[in-house]
């Protein structure tokens, strides 16, 4: 992936710059960024809204982003929703598809291994309507507990919401199996697609899930813009999340009417600048070939274990890589606190992420407070690999 590497900036910015952490945010290819700059220098007005040439080619720019990533995503333009990213699309969904389904003794079933913004908007949905949220499990080997699953699925589970690919763990959850648990209850199923997006082609048809939430900036796009695929049956249905411009059909003294989708979900001008980043960032993508990319950041990630196991026996790896890993290597450390090794390696020039990864539950089930994540993506390399590996070697000096 050497070829890759040069289409991003901030590698020539910073000479010698090891960035390991694209699970927190994946570093921007020239031609989003140029997208982005040609946009506000060219193309700057409101979306629709003028009746004039410049708002015209604004409103084409910004629905021909949504047409680019409905179409990688095999959604259609109504069911493919611009939010600010993930967490406001899980909000969302718990918002107002809680509103249409969920009633007092009702239970919404997530996963331990869920990140922040897919626990959080389940909990207030779930104060806000009487419900109750539940954790499927992890065995032994840190993969989801498939047995239990099935067993806390029953009558009252009304929505399952789980990630695609745990932040963590690096794991691809079984969803087609949860999807099918779900629908055997006629719960609706949400999907996390933060890590999904990036490493996996994404076809939610063929999922058949109900809602599919992803980051742009996780994917070479930028931040504050991200996508909320709903299945247009449910998105009829539910009431809207924020009221404002654009969303409505009529406003008079004594109430409004909604606007069809997808606008009934996008209130107020929109991150239009984000939207046409972010359909440049899936041009890219697509220019990619995802089967590649994972086996080289399988590799990677393999590399590194490999290493740990053979020279640090003072390392815990959270999971072992099976087919189902992305190679995502998160550790522990017996002497060295998580921050106290990415300082370190920020010393060195390399990052890599510590802390408990905005997944506290799966921390506690570990025994932690916190842990330290290296990330490779398509433009890492061996080196970048062996300078973290330097790295750890310097700390553990330090720390002996
Ligand atoms: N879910 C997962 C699995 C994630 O990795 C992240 C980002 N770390 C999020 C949700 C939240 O994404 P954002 O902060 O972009 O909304």
């Amino acid at each position: 992936m050497k070829h890759l590497r040069a289409e991003f900036p901030i590698f020539a910015a910073h000479p010698g710059l090891v960035y390991l952490d694209s699970a927190a945010t994946s570093q921007k290819p020239q031609i989003v960024i140029d997208r982005m700059n040609r946009y506000y220098a060219e193309e700057n007005a409101n979306v629709h809204r003028g009746v004039y040439e410049l708002s015209e080619s604004a409103t084409r720019a910004f629905e021909g982003s949504r047409a680019v990533i409905a179409a990688a995503i095999h959604a259609s333009l109504e069911e493919t929703i611009f939010t600010r990213g993930t967490t406001e699309a899980i909000n969302l969904v718990a918002h107002s598809l809680g509103q249409i389904v969920l009633k007092p003794g009702d239970e919404i079933l997530l996963t331990i291994a869920e990140h922040h913004s897919n626990i959080v908007p389940w909990q207030l949905a779930a104060d806000r309507f009487g419900a109750k949220v539940r954790f499927i499990p992890l065995n032994q080997d840190r993969r989801l507990d498939m047995q239990e699953a099935a067993r806390m699925v029953n009558s009252r589970t009304k929505i399952m919401a789980f990630a695609h690919i745990s932040n963590v763990l690096g794991i691809e959850h079984p969803v087609r199996e949860l999807i099918a648990l779900a629908k055997s209850v006629g719960a609706a199923t949400v999907i996390d697609g933060a890590q999904g997006i990036a490493h996996l082609p994404v076809n939610v048809r063929e999922l058949d899930c109900d809602f599919y939430a992803f980051s742009g900036h996780k994917v070479f796009g930028p931040t504050g813009i991200g996508i909320l695929y709903g299945r247009k049956s449910l998105l009829d249905r539910m009431p809207p999340y924020m009221g404002g411009g654009d969303m409505i059909e009529k406003v008079t003294v004594n109430g409004s009417t909604w606007n069809i989708l997808p606008s009934k979900f996008e209130a107020g001008t929109p991150n239009i600048a984000g939207a046409v980043g972010l359909g440049a960032a899936f041009e890219f993508l697509k220019g990619l070939d995802l089967g590649k990319t994972l086996a080289h950041d399988r590799a990677l990630g393999l590399g590194l274990v490999n290493e740990l196991k053979r020279h640090f026996p003072k390392v815990r790896l959270m999971v072992e890589p099976g087919p189902d890993w992305i190679g995502l290597v998160t550790m522990s450390h017996e002497t060295i606190h998580p921050h106290d090794l990415a300082a370190i390696c920020d010393t060195e020039q390399v990052c890599i992420r510590a802390g408990h990864h905005c997944a506290q539950p799966l921390m506690e089930l570990f025994g932690l407070p916190a842990t330290a994540r290296v990330a490779p993506f398509v433009y890492n390399d061996e080196n970048d690999m062996d300078r973290f590996v330097a790295a750890l070697h310097k700390a553990e000096k330090l720390f002996a």
